[in-house]
């Protein structure tokens, strides 16, 4: 009975978790000492963050509230 690799599998809080940056693509460490996780770096989160906002803006593009607004000067 081989039992050399049990102790690899399971648990292993050393094991290093690599993710791909959703930003920029690289390869890096995934680490909870990382805050801008899951991407490489504080900018890529940021440019990801703004991507998103502009994305979501579009997506937003509901009717306004222009078509109630009364304007008394009309
Ligand atoms: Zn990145």
């Amino acid at each position: 009975m081989s039992t050399t690799s049990s102790a690899d599998k399971g648990s292993n809080p050393n094991k290093k978790l690599e993710v791909r940056c959703p930003s920029c693509g690289t390869m890096h460490t995934y680490s909870t000492d990382n805050p801008y996780r899951p991407f490489c770096s504080k900018g890529c989160k940021a440019i990801d963050l703004g991507a998103w906002a502009s994305e979501s803006y579009r997506v937003e593009a509901k009717p306004t509230t222009e078509d109630l607004r009364d304007d008394p000067s009309t």
